[in-house]
């Protein structure tokens, strides 16, 4: 797929070239069905509106005329199923469309159709959506990594130009690290959930998958937009700084790998060859291991809050007002009947988390696990404020190996949904809201592992300037290794 850049400039010259770029795109997107990545195409309609006149005059030259993309099932288009995965969304049609459809869409670009996720957003693997395992296109025996896996997969596949997905703990950066591809999750803020459906909503962070940094940049200006729909959107996320890096003055902290089990050649491989890159580029590199009380606490903490609040943020799913209902029910009351549809639409992992959310929350429990919870979110944030005013960027491995295979993963034990992501950082940015990505660095037996970068609250161009710097370094060595 070319450069956002390079696709709108032929468009605006020729609709001929746009309309015949979606006969074969759509060939293509069906001809890779087999991965099971998407819910439906839209592909009717996009073809109606791609020739029709009307659309051409209005749309050319608008930032993103032409350029196609997907989104995840947990976004909603006026009229279209959205179902997030869940069996207890069925059939759900929504009468409004998610803010983040309405920007795109008015500055040109074109919803190939939706992606298939895990159930309500809570998973790590891609194998927990009613619609069956999303395929990882790079070796079908390993997991993309969830829960944004379809909308990994469209990029991957090079069958769009960028995808949406939503990022609370790692959803989008995770499967981006599996899959070599760039993945993007913006500060918390600065682009509105507005038509979003929640898991965590302190959490929540809409995100996206690309190609390269110089379109993340482009989707970047479109999203970034204040709305009164979301109470947490920023005022002006338009005027979000733009510095510039300068590797003279700049300061990069690596943070090592804490987990015993991380291979030592995937840490030889971080250590040796990029950071090296980075060194002769002129940035002054350290490193740190980060506390035990940091290390072995992120995951449980993260699980008290994002249960807790999926609780309260998914009670509205009962199956009465929308989505499922199951016939012929002879339930004597209203709570009767919202118990048998939950109780018969959930997968088991959604029943395991709300069955802790409520133990973390209920009165007696709070001080022991809610409060701590919130307690340790500040001291993170008073921890890394302290980081942030010594460095400039923070980077470590995105993932601490490449994407388990489906077996591994079914095979744990417990907790199978979470457990693979216990060895990863990615959730720091989470808790303290700040701009985060994964950039594709190495690939082992073929298969890829991606490094991630994040910075302070805000400084996300000033992250898209840096992420562009190390791009070239990786593009480089990559060409040198070919060669
Ligand atoms: N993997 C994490 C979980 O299962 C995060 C999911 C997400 O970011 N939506 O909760």
């Amino acid at each position: 797929m070319q450069k956002i850049k390079d696709l709108v400039n032929i468009f605006n010259n020729n609709q001929k070239k746009l309309i015949s770029f979606y006969k074969d795109l759509f060939e293509k997107i069906t001809a890779n069905k087999k991965y099971n990545f998407f819910i439906e195409l839209y592909i009717e309609e996009v073809m109606k509106k791609i020739k029709s006149p009307l659309f051409y005059k209005k749309y050319k030259n608008k930032p993103l005329f032409g350029v196609p993309f997907f989104l995840k099932d947990n976004f909603t288009v006026n009229g279209k199923i959205t179902s997030a995965g869940s069996k207890i969304l069925e059939g759900f049609i929504p009468n409004f469309d998610s803010t983040v459809h309405k920007l795109l869409t008015d500055d040109g670009a074109i919803l190939l159709g939706k992606t298939i996720m895990d159930e309500l957003a809570m998973g790590a693997t891609g194998l927990e959506a009613k619609e069956g395992y999303v395929l990882n296109n790079l070796d079908t025996n390993r997991i993309v990594g969830g829960s944004s896996s379809g909308s990994a997969v469209s990029i991957s596949l090079k069958v769009a130009s960028f995808a949406l997905g939503s990022d609370t703990g790692d959803s989008v950066r995770r499967p981006a690290s599996f899959l070599g591809i760039v993945g993007f999750k913006p500060t918390f803020g600065l682009i509105s959930r507005f038509g979003l459906l929640p898991f965590s909503p302190s959490l929540d962070t809409v995100a996206f998958f690309s190609n390269s940094i110089s379109d993340a940049r482009m989707i970047s200006k479109t999203l970034f937009h204040f709305d009164s729909k979301d109470f947490v959107c920023q005022k002006n996320p338009k005027l979000i700084l733009n510095k510039r890096v300068d590797s003279k003055i700049h300061k990069i902290l690596i943070l090592k790998p804490h987990s015993k089990s991380v291979k030592k050649e995937n840490n030889d491989f971080f250590n040796d060859n990029f950071v090296v890159k980075i060194i002769n580029e002129g940035f002054n590199v350290s490193y740190l291991s980060l506390p035990d009380e940091i290390t072995t606490n992120l995951l449980f903490f993260y699980q008290i809050i994002s249960f807790s609040e999926s609780l309260s943020s998914q009670a509205n799913l009962t199956g009465i007002n929308f989505g499922f209902n199951h016939k012929n029910h002879q339930e004597s009351d209203f709570n009767e009947l919202i118990k048998t549809n939950r109780s018969l639409a959930f997968r088991k992992e959604l029943k395991r988390r709300y069955t802790l959310g409520s133990f973390f929350t209920q009165q007696e429990n709070q001080k022991t696990f809610y409060l701590k919870a919130m307690k340790f979110r500040r001291y993170l944030n008073d921890y890394f404020n302290e980081l942030f005013n010594k460095f400039d960027f923070i980077i470590h491995l995105s993932t601490f190996d490449v994407a388990p295979t489906i077996e591994e993963v079914l095979k744990e034990k417990h907790n199978k949904t979470l457990v693979t992501s216990i060895n990863d950082y990615l959730i720091i940015a989470n808790f303290l809201g700040l701009p985060s990505i994964n950039l594709p660095l190495t690939k082992k037996k073929d298969l890829p592992i991606g490094i991630n970068v994040f910075t302070r609250f805000n400084d996300d161009y000033f992250l898209l300037n840096f992420a562009e710097i190390l791009e070239k370094i990786i593009i480089f060595k990559k060409n040198k290794i070919n060669n």
